[in-house]
């Protein structure tokens, strides 16, 4: 008789945590269709439209045809242009063929990881970390290690911490700066002495993601791999979804040392090929907008990212550093733990309070623990002014009236 426990699968797909970014976005979503009015301050994505050129890009490779296969890795138009950007923007030298397009940075970066890790080898991720790091690393059979950073140093991982992490089976550290959850941005004499580290290990790779590059709030953004020494040690991943408002069309690239771009093309031919024909259409129309779309987003960010925090350093117990990139904010909440709902409920965790926050407040955030830091959690102000005015009013009545 076949029942479902009969079904086995794969022991690493059983052990992966589902993303709880999305898994939080999904949820909001569905207490909305049963008529709650929800809040989702949960996904990451900017909540401007794709601009005009990109979308007539699209539509135009459509009308036109261009509904085939490319090459595998992207067509090389799409890359010759990216390559054009990380000289520009970056400072970085490329050539096509050290490019790699793929559904998303966040494939690139599932990428990344799966050629440069085996089993038993340890990836170095500074929390709070993007979810989906550690998932991956166990994914590829390797270790994750957490390495934590203090809301007291603006959640950014020093030298002294990195070195005193590195082991002989350590492989990779995987850098996000500007840094999703806490908009951290480092300096670039931070960077430079995280780098000196990195430089004194044989063997130990850099994954940077840099997918917020442009959002920034007076700080200065440098590439990993632009430091001394960086390029051949590094994998530098970056997209579309963040800077052109795109993320439904699923871009996103990685640039590297030839073997391990062509290692990552070579999975990713066995696994999904390029991605889409009319997104990489669109994807060189962006690139020839420059930055200039995103920085009219940045100007409305700010405005918002100035606003929430000054509303959630009001509350009780609540201390949240000032983002320098990103859009979204991580408030430090060990303080609220153990306080109880009105209807005698402990709060224990950051998990309870993002609970409580939806189910009585109707405000989805995300838990800290989902980001490997369980005294924060996770808000996204990409969403309009007036909806952050009301779920600050709502988080407000809310924690104002835990005991
Ligand atoms: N890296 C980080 C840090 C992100 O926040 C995201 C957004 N989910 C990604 C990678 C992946 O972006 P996408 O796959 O939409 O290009
Ligand atoms: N980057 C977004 C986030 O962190 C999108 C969700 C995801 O891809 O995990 O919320």
């Amino acid at each position: 008789m076949s029942t479902a426990s009969a079904l086995r699968l794969n022991r690493r797909v059983d052990a992966m945590q589902p993303s709880a970014t999305l898994a939080m976005k999904a949820r909001a979503g569905a207490m909305r269709r049963a008529g709650h009015p929800v809040i989702a301050l949960s996904a990451g994505e900017p909540d401007f439209n794709t601009p005009a050129p990109i979308r007539e890009a699209g539509i135009a490779a459509i009308q036109n045809g261009f509904t085939n296969y490319t090459e595998n890795a992207g067509m090389p138009a799409l890359r010759e242009a990216i390559a054009a950007k990380l000289a520009a923007d970056n400072g970085l030298s490329y050539s096509a063929d050290q490019i790699l397009c793929s559904n998303g940075a966040k494939q690139s970066v599932a990428l990344g990881i799966h050629v440069l890790c085996d089993a038993g080898d340890e990836v170095l991720i500074p929390a709070p970390y993007w979810v989906s790091y550690p998932e991956m690393a166990r994914f590829a059979g390797a270790t994750p290690v957490t390495l934590p950073t203090s809301v007291h140093d603006g959640y950014r991982l020093t030298p002294e911490a990195l070195d005193a992490a590195i082991t002989d089976k350590t492989r990779l550290l995987v850098m996000c700066s500007p840094s999703n959850p806490t908009g951290a941005v480092y300096t670039p004499d931070e960077l430079a002495a995280l780098a000196a580290v990195v430089r004194a290990y044989d063997g130990l790779y850099v994954l940077s993601d840099e997918i917020y590059e442009h959002v920034l709030y007076d700080a200065e953004h440098r590439s990993f791999a632009a430091l001394p020494g960086m390029q051949e040690r590094t994998v530098t991943v970056n997209g579309f979804s963040k800077a052109y408002a795109m993320t439904g069309w699923r871009l996103g690239y990685l640039a590297a040392p030839a073997p391990i771009r062509d290692a990552a093309a070579k999975v990713q031919g066995q696994f999904t090929s390029a991605p889409s024909s009319i997104s990489q259409k669109a994807g060189i129309a962006a690139l020839e907008m420059g930055p200039g779309p995103v920085q009219e987003m940045v100007a409305a960010f700010r405005q918002r990212r100035d606003y929430v925090l000054e509303r959630l350093r009001a509350l009780p117990g609540v201390t949240c550093p000032e983002p320098q990139g990103a859009f979204y904010l991580f408030p430090h909440i060990a303080d609220v733990l153990g306080a109880r709902t009105p209807d005698g409920t402990r709060i224990e965790s950051s998990e309870d309070l993002c609970f409580y926050l939806l189910e009585h407040c109707h405000v989805a955030l995300v838990p800290g623990e989902a980001f490997g830091a369980p005294e924060g959690m996770r808000l996204s102000y990409a969403s309009s002014m007036e909806d952050l005015e009301t779920a600050l009013d709502r988080i407000t009545e809310g924690l104002n009236a835990l005991r």
